[in-house]
C-alpha cells in the first residue's frame, strides 16, 4: 500500500524518523504549513522564518531528490492532512511518533501509523524504567545511568577523566579581557525571503541578517563551527554572562536538534571525535556531552513520563500578569534585564543561566503565572517546543510542580548576577542592598518571596539554610514594604 509519509517541523530528516519507512517510487511526502501555527500568538520573527525555511528548504531538496512531495499551506495541520488524503483515499498516513501529546492525539484521530521516533536517544518505555525506581528524579543520576548505558566517556565501567562531572572546574565569571570568538552568519536565498515577506505583522522580536541556518548543509557548518572555535571553552565558561558576546562560547545548535535538522547521535560523536583530538578539556567535553545525553534527554522523558496535565501546576499560587519589561526591554531600569530581553528580541535565544537566573527567577520572585511566563517563553524562544518547555518552565524555572523535578526553586538575589555577569557595574540598583531605593529588585525581592512562601518551604530541608537566614533579618518590615514597591513597578513598568 502506498503511503502519505508526513513530517512535522520538528522531524526534517531523511535519515530519521518516517522517512526510514519511505519509498520514492511509491510514496508521497507531505509537510503542512499551519496558518494557525503562524498567526496564533504574538511569536518571534526569528522562531517563525527558522522554523517555516528549514521546512520549505527542506521540502525543496526532498522534490529535488526526486521524491514527490506536497507542500500544503492550510488553516490547520489537520485541515491539510485531510485534503491530502481526500485526494489519495487509498494511501496509509505514516509519521514518526509526534514530540508533542495534541500532536499525537491529532494523529490518533486520522488513523496514523507511527514508526518509532528516533529523534531522541532515549525511548519514552527506557526513560519510564528507569524513572519507575526512582525516589526523586535527580537528572544527575540518570546523567550516570546514561553514560554507562550508552557507554559515553566510560572506561571499564568507570568514568574517564576520573569524575561524572567537571563542573567544580566550570562556573567561571566572565574575565574583563577575553576572546569570545565568533559568530556566524548565513546568507539569505530566495526562500528565506519569501518567508521574511509573508511573516505576519503580529509577530515580535529582530529579524536582521541571518543567523539561524535553515538547512542541513547550514546546521552541519554551525556545528564545525562551534567544534573548532568554542567547544574547548565551553565548560569552564558555560554559566558566564559576558558583556561582549551574546553567545559566549555555547553551541547555538539547539533549534537543529529541535526541528531534527541534525541529531543528537551525530553531535555527541562528533564531540568524542573532537575530543579524542587531544586538545578538549576533559571539563568542557564532558560538560557539552552531560547536556545532550542528560538535560536533554531527561527533559523529554519527563514531558512524558508527567504526562499532559503537568503544565496545569501551579504550587505556589503564582497569578501576577506576565510583566511589561518581557516585552519591552525598556520597561525597566534593571540592566540586567534590559540586557537579557534585548538579546531575546534580537535574537530570539539566550544561554542557560540568563534564561534561568534573570528572566525565570524575575518571574519566579515576582508570581508571574507559570502558564502565562510558559506561553511568553514559547512564543520567543528559537528552539521552543513543547515537550522541552513545559518541564524546564513548570519545573526548573518556576517550581510551580512542588519539586517534582528539582527540589528546591531556583530563586536567588542579585549577588549570583553580579558574580556570573557583567550587568551591575552600569546598573542604577545595588546587588548588596535588600532595602532603600536603590536596593536591587532581585535582592529585597528573594527575602520577600521566601518569607510570601514560608509556609510551603517550611518542610523542605533542602531550604532549611535559607529560611534560617529569613529568620536572622533584622530588617524584614522594611524589606516587606520595598518589595510591594518593586512588585507595583515592575507591573506599571517603572522599576
Ligand atoms: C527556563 C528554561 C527554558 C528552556 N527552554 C528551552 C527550549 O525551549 N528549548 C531548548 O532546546 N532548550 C531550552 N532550555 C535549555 C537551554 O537553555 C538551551 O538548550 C540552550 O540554551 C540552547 O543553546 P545551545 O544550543 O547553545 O546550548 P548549549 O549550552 O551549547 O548546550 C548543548 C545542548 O544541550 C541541550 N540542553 C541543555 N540543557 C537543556 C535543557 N535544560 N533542556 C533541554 N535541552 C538542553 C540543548 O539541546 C543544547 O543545544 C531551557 C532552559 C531553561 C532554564
Amino acid at each position: 500500500m502506498s503511503q502519505i509519509i508526513y513530517i512535522p517541523f520538528d522531524q526534517l530528516s531523511t535519515e530519521r524518523g518516517a522517512m526510514k519507512v519511505a519509498s520514492k517510487e511509491n510514496d508521497l511526502v507531505v509537510l503542512v504549513e499551519s496558518q494557525r501555527m503562524i498567526t496564533g500568538r504574538q511569536w518571534h520573527r526569528q522562531r517563525l522564518q527558522f522554523l517555516i525555511s528549514s521546512a520549505r528548504h527542506f521540502a525543496e531538496e526532498l522534490a529535488s531528490d526526486g521524491w514527490q512531495v506536497r507542500y500544503l499551506k492550510s488553516e490547520t495541520t489537520k485541515a491539510g492532512l485531510k485534503e491530502v488524503l481526500q485526494q489519495f483515499p487509498h494511501f496509509q498516513l505514516v509519521c514518526a511518533t509526534p514530540n508533542s501529546f495534541r500532536l499525537r492525539e491529532m494523529l490518533s484521530t486520522m488513523n496514523a501509523t507511527f514508526v518509532e521516533n528516533d529523534f531522541f536517544l532515549t525511548s519514552e518505555d527506557m526513560f519510564s524504567l528507569w524513572a519507575d525506581k526512582q525516589k526523586s528524579f535527580t537528572m544527575e543520576n540518570f546523567y550516570r545511568a546514561q553514560r554507562k548505558r550508552l557507554n559515553i566517556l566510560v572506561d571499564n565501567g568507570e568514568p574517564v577523566g576520573g569524575a561524572w562531572n567537571f563542573d567544580a572546574d566550570n562556573r567561571l565569571a566572565p574575565p574583563k579581557q577575553h576572546d569570545w570568538g565568533s559568530t556566524l552568519t548565513f546568507a539569505t536565498d530566495d526562500v528565506d525571503r519569501q518567508v521574511t515577506q509573508e511573516l505576519p505583522e503580529t509577530s515580535w522580536g529582530n529579524l536582521d541578517g541571518k543567523i539561524w541556518g535553515t538547512t542541513r548543509a547550514e546546521a552541519l557548518q554551525q556545528m564545525e563551527h562551534f567544534f573548532t572555535h568554542h567547544f574547548a571553552n565551553f565548560g569552564p565558561y558555560e554559566d558566564a554572562m559576558p558583556n561582549a558576546s551574546w553567545s559566549g562560547h555555547h553551541s547555538l545548535l539547539s533549534p537543529y536538534l529541535n526541528n531534527g535538522l541534525l541529531s543528537p547521535h551525530e553531535v555527541v560523536r562528533a564531540a568524542l571525535n573532537r575530543f579524542a583530538d587531544g586538545d578538549v578539556p576533559i571539563s568542557s567535553c564532558e560538560g557539552f556531552i552531560r547536556q545532550i545525553i542528560g538535560w536533554r534527554e531527561y527533559i523529554n522523558g519527563m514531558y512524558w513520563y508527567l504526562g499532559y496535565d503537568y503544565r496545569d501546576n501551579n504550587h505556589l499560587n503564582a497569578t501576577r500578569k506576565l510583566l511589561p519589561l518581557f516585552h519591552d526591554a525598556q520597561a525597566t531600569h534593571m540592566n540586567c534585564v534590559k540586557s537579557v530581553v534585548s538579546d531575546v528580541h534580537e535574537y530570539g535565544w539566550t544561554h542557560h543561566i540568563p534564561r534561568l537566573m534573570v528572566l525565570s527567577n524575575l518571574a519566579l520572585l515576582t508570581g508571574v503565572s507559570p502558564q502565562d511566563f510558559l506561553d511568553w517563553m514559547r512564543e520567543v524562544f528559537i528552539d521552543a517546543a513543547d515537550w522541552v518547555m513545559v518541564p524546564n518552565v513548570i519545573g526548573m524555572a518556576t517550581h510551580a510542580d512542588n519539586g517534582v523535578l528539582m527540589t528546591k526553586p531556583y530563586a536567588s538575589g542579585g549577588a549570583y548576577i553580579s558574580k556570573m555577569g557583567q550587568f551591575c557595574k552600569e546598573c542604577q540598583y545595588d546587588p548588596k542592598k535588600r532595602t532603600g531605593n536603590d536596593a536591587c529588585p532581585f535582592t529585597t525581592l528573594y527575602w520577600d518571596f521566601l518569607d510570601r512562601n514560608k509556609e510551603a518551604f517550611a518542610k523542605n530541608h533542602r531550604m532549611f539554610q535559607q529560611m534560617a537566614g529569613l529568620r536572622r533579618l533584622s530588617d524584614l518590615p522594611e524589606v516587606r514594604t520595598r518589595a510591594q514597591h518593586v512588585l507595583s513597578g515592575l507591573s506599571s513598568g517603572e522599576v
